[in-house]
């Protein structure tokens, strides 16, 4: 199955706002099984955006897009669909009762602009929305499937793993699933990397290969698709172990678990605990280390010592070794 994104509204142009949105559906699309095929960013212009759907539809089974479901006039996606796809758009009891749920449970009346929120695509059907207001639409117009998603972040992925995904789950079956190994290589060049991986990347399939050069090392991925988790990793393993065989010493950590995660499991296995004492980082290292869930099971706290005297008072560094030497040394 094809799916293409679309993220609508003029501050992704801009640069203003980041488009985690897209990174997040890709991620979670591909996992299930889904191959996205295209991705697109279009302003909140009509003309163009209906140039994105139009386009997006000769060439995805599944066009899912985000943003522009609000009640005010510069929310356009439903109006814009509608007329690429030719369809008149209707008042939809479902959608405006959906609406109402919502400020019910908020305790406010709805307000006259909300009523733009029930305004569909003729045959459209209504997504639950359990963050925010805008419901979400799905629309299937001959072949293509269209899916409406609010721009929230918080809304567009509740709505996601709510309703979209038994909804493709039902429409469209299982796809299997895609699954990835990735390994950090370190102490090589990208050109020599390749030429140890030549076969394999020249023979790819199923799995694909990537090599992906980070800051200070080079990341190789290997990614199967198959029916089961199990299935996939039989697809993997014979290329694990070329790979762990050829580089050697050279495979430095799974990148699949972050660094944070990889030293809390060190930690849990010796029952050691951390602190920290921090400079220039001003509490990041402390707030990696917290970001893992369990992570008070060995993380005891850690000090900020940004001024010099700081770090002599509350820490003890000598006053004349950072008198003759400095802080930054
Ligand atoms: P909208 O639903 O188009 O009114 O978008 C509402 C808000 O959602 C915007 O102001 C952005 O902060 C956020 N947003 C919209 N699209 C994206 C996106 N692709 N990635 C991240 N945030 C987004
Ligand atoms: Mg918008």
């Amino acid at each position: 199955m094809i799916v293409e994104l679309i993220s609508t509204g003029s501050e992704l142009l801009l640069g203003d706002t980041v488009n985690t949105n897209v990174s997040w559906l890709a991620q979670e699309l591909n996992k299930l099984g889904y191959t996205i095929a295209h991705q697109s960013v279009v302003g909140d212009n009509p003309k163009r955006m209906a140039e994105v759907f139009q386009l997006a539809s000769t060439r995805a089974d599944i066009v899912i897009s985000t943003g522009g479901l609000g009640p005010t006039q510069g929310d356009i996606t439903r109006n814009v669909l509608a007329d690429s796809i030719g369809r008149p758009i209707v008042f939809n009891q479902e959608a405006m009762d959906e609406v109402k749920k919502f400020f019910d449970r908020v305790k406010r009346t709805v307000p006259d602009a909300s009523r733009r929120e029930a305004e569909l695509p003729e045959g459209a059907n209504v997504l639950h929305n359990p963050v925010g207001v805008a419901p979400g639409v799905v629309v299937e117009d001959g072949d293509t499937t269209y899916i409406l998603l609010p721009g929230p972040p918080g809304e567009m992925k509740g709505m996601f793993h709510d309703s979209v995904v038994p909804y493709l789950m039902n429409r469209f079956g299982s796809q299997g699933v895609v699954t990835s190994y990735r390994y950090g290589v370190y102490d090589i060049r990208e050109i020599d990397l390749e030429n140890t991986l030549m076969d394999l990347i020249k023979n790819q399939s199923n799995p694909t290969i990537a090599l992906l050069i980070k800051k200070g090392y080079i990341e190789v991925r290997i990614t199967a698709k198959a029916d089961t988790l199990e299935a996939a990793h039989e697809v993997l393993n014979p290329w694990d172990a070329i790979i762990r065989e050829r580089l050697g010493a050279r495979v430095g950590r799974d990148l699949t678990v972050s660094m944070e995660e990889t030293l809390g499991h060190v930690l849990l296995e010796e029952q050691s605990t951390i602190s920290t004492a921090e400079s220039c980082t001003s509490g990041l290292v402390g707030k990696l280390l917290t970001n893992v869930s369990g992570s008070s099971e060995y993380y005891m706290g850690g000090v900020i010592s940004y001024s010099n005297d700081i770090k002599h008072r509350v820490l003890g560094v000598p006053q004349d070794m950072l008198d003759t030497y400095g802080a930054v040394s």
